[in-house]
């Protein structure tokens, strides 16, 4: 993807070659324990596996949750925030790497640029906005990027919005194709791991290219 506009950008450098996952999830934390109990175990697993956060940069609700499991565990936590969300003090002032840019779809558009896959957890119109943008530049024909995007499914949270998706493609207004790549998870860590794995499939393709090409 070409590089977003610049903004202002705040903080350290991440460590070289470490992979990032952006992940979406609510503003606020819901009345739910296991929403903040799966947004704490993801900044914990990210932490420990060494792949950094990269999420809308608050410091409120689930944003603020996941955001504080991954810096107090040693990770590495990127903020994208707009300029008017900052003026607003809600903008968390911790994190390893913070940019301050003019608009929401800059925000976007550079939220994506910096991550290698895309996560959502729990959360409302901004949430699934945003995973949805992702899916939407995944998909054919424009095929934007080939980053795996998963929901975090978290005690059926996102079931009737997933039987939407299955009547959008029975309809013929959502290709099968396209429908998959709204892949899902019973918990973080189950989520995660899937986008790991998709890394490693992504390697193992490379490495094999390479092969034939030096045979
Ligand atoms: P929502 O799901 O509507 O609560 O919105 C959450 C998503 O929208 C997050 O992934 C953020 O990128 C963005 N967002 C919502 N509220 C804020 C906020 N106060 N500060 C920064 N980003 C926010």
């Amino acid at each position: 993807m070409a590089e977003p506009p610049a903004g202002d950008r705040m903080g350290v450098e991440p460590p070289e070659g470490m992979k990032h996952v952006c992940v979406y999830l609510g503003g606020h934390v819901g009345y739910r324990k296991r929403y903040v109990d799966e947004a704490e175990d993801l900044g914990r697993l990210m932490a420990a596996d060494g792949v950094g956060l990269v999420y809308g940069g608050a410091r409120v609700g689930l944003m603020g949750v996941l955001a504080n499991a991954v810096l107090s565990n040693g990770g590495f936590a990127t903020g994208v925030v707009p300029r008017q969300l900052a003026y607003q003090e809600l903008a968390h002032e911790g994190l390893s790497r913070l940019y301050v840019v003019d608009t929401m779809h800059q925000r976007k558009y550079r939220m994506q640029s910096l991550c290698h896959g895309c996560l959502a957890l729990p959360g409302g119109f901004g949430t699934i906005e945003e995973i949805f943008e992702a899916l939407t530049w995944a998909q054919k024909p424009l095929l934007l990027h080939e980053k795996p995007c998963v929901f975090v499914n978290v005690d059926g949270y996102y079931d009737h919005l997933f039987r939407f998706l299955d009547h959008a493609a029975a309809e013929g207004l959502l290709l099968e194709s396209n429908r998959a790549l709204a892949r899902q998870a019973p918990t973080a860590t189950a989520a995660l791991r899937d986008i790991q794995s998709a890394w490693d499939a992504e390697e193992e393709a490379l490495q094999q290219m390479l092969r034939e090409y030096r045979q």
